[in-house]
């Protein structure tokens, strides 16, 4: 197995990647696990870095410390801004990921697991609304009532528990707001997996906000997921027809932008020209559509949205909003400014800087089923600075963030003094009141 492991890591691990880093260390503080485990320099992305040549050279055995240290790793890249070298970590996590995934032995419940979720649940969006339609029943029906009252969920891991608690309730029908600008364009909505289910009010106030600027917005039928956690997961080759079924499906002229309003998809969106930049059939459209992706709170930006908020009279009953950044679209979109500058502009906000909030709350796509041990402690200090500040409302850009800080209000027992909210959600509401409803 070392052998074949060897073999696996000089596949799939990219050499002049590697080489990139110069082992300054500057990116160590900006790093979740580091700091969480007594800096411990294999819970670092320097340390991550040598193990990986390591492995690759055949000089250190791949182990279960190894393997630890890699499991670890959030994928949160906020080592990438830190890095004086470029390092492109990122790419170099997913890559080592699939090269573990390759010749691992997995135990039959991770690999039946694997392909439920690989290739099923992510795969087919149809599935994806099964299983979304289920947990709607489940919570209509009073089901969930039920279990809780009798203590079902007891039997389950804590941090389940915490989970279920914090789940969407059942999307509600929404009044589409009433047009007050033309900003004559076209886009295409890319409507998430996971946004357009369990989140599907999110998505539908996302695409009234944007026809109230005069944006016209088309939803192309038949999206696939985008691939993001089979890419963080080992998994991208699985996954890499969903990347090429979506540029090829969003491959036209007719808008300028593909709009998403999850911060973990958007990341990922962004990267389809790297992905599959070593297919021919497919590199020129994923450059295009790479080139066209944008994330909510820029477009709302750019389409006119402060203008438009700087009319509407100020609220004397202001609400203290804070914002929790995604890492995805702040490390990797490097999109961090607009969203605080449409909540300042909110006639019912008076917003407030969270202390920390660019670091990670311990979400990490699935990561806080996978290793819950530390995506708690991580949470815990994520909760420390928001009872720190004490806000109404944290707000957030992408799902699992959302899911995971209202885990932590949860968790902390403070549903009744403050809640989180996505961006989309939060801006609709607070304009809804404004703007006639059409
Ligand atoms: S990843 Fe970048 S910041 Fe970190 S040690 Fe290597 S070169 Fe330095
Ligand atoms: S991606 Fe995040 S957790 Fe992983 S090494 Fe970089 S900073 Fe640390």
């Amino acid at each position: 197995m070392q052998q074949q492991m060897q073999q696996s890591f000089e596949t799939n691990v990219d050499e002049n990647l590697l080489l990139d880093c110069m082992r300054c260390g500057f990116c160590l503080p900006s790093c979740p696990t580091y700091l969480h485990t007594e800096q411990d320099e294999a819970q670092s992305p320097r340390g991550r870095i040598a193990l990986m040549k390591a492995v690759r050279d055949g000089i250190v055995p791949f182990d279960a410390s190894v393997e630890k240290s890699f499991d670890l790793c959030l994928g949160c890249r906020a080592c990438e801004p830190a890095c004086p070298a470029g390092v492109q970590y990122g790419a170099l996590i997913e890559q080592t990921r699939e090269a573990v995934q390759e010749v691992k032995h997995s135990s039959f419940l991770e690999k039946t697991t694997r392909t439920i979720v690989f290739n099923n649940l992510f795969v087919k969006q149809k599935n994806m609304e099964h299983a979304v339609s289920l947990l709607h029943f489940y919570q209509k029906t009073g089901m969930q009532k039920a279990v809780r009252k009798i203590g079902f969920l007891n039997l389950f891991p804590k941090h389940l528990k915490t989970m279920e608690a914090s789940l969407p309730p059942v999307a509600k029908k929404i009044q589409p707001l009433k047009q007050v600008k033309t900003a004559a364009m076209k886009v295409a909505f890319f409507t998430g997996c996971l946004m357009d289910t369990l989140y599907k009010e999110t998505n539908d106030k996302t695409v009234s906000l944007l026809q109230m600027l005069g944006v016209d917005v088309i939803i192309p039928d038949n999206q696939n997921c985008c691939g993001a956690l089979h890419g963080h997961s080992g998994e991208l080759k699985r996954g890499k027809q969903n990347l090429i079924l979506n540029v090829e499906l969003f491959d036209s002229d007719d808008y300028t932008y593909i709009v998403n309003n999850a911060g973990g998809c958007g990341a990922f969106l962004k990267e389809y020209e790297k992905h599959l930049h070593s297919d021919e059939r497919y590199r020129e459209k994923a450059i295009r559509f790479s080139k066209k992706t944008i994330d909510i709170s820029s477009l709302l930006v750019k389409a006119g949205l402060l203008d438009y908020l700087a009319t509407l009279p100020q609220q004397a009953n202001q609400t203290l909003v804070t914002y929790q950044d995604s890492c995805h679209l702040r490390n990797v979109n490097k999109v961090f400014n607009e969203p605080r500058m449409i909540l300042q502009a909110l006639p019912n906000v008076h917003f407030k800087e969270l202390q920390n909030a660019h670091t990670c709350c311990g979400s990490a796509g699935i990561y806080n089923l996978l290793q819950p041990a530390l995506a708690g402690d991580i949470l815990d200090a994520k909760m420390a600075t928001i009872k720190a500040l004490q806000p109404t409302v944290i707000v957030t850009a992408n799902p699992g963030c959302l899911l995971q800080i209202q885990a932590g209000i949860h968790k902390a027992k403070l549903e009744v003094s403050m809640r989180a909210t996505h961006i989309v959600d939060f801006i609709y509401n607070s304009i809804a009141k404004y703007s006639k409803i059409s």
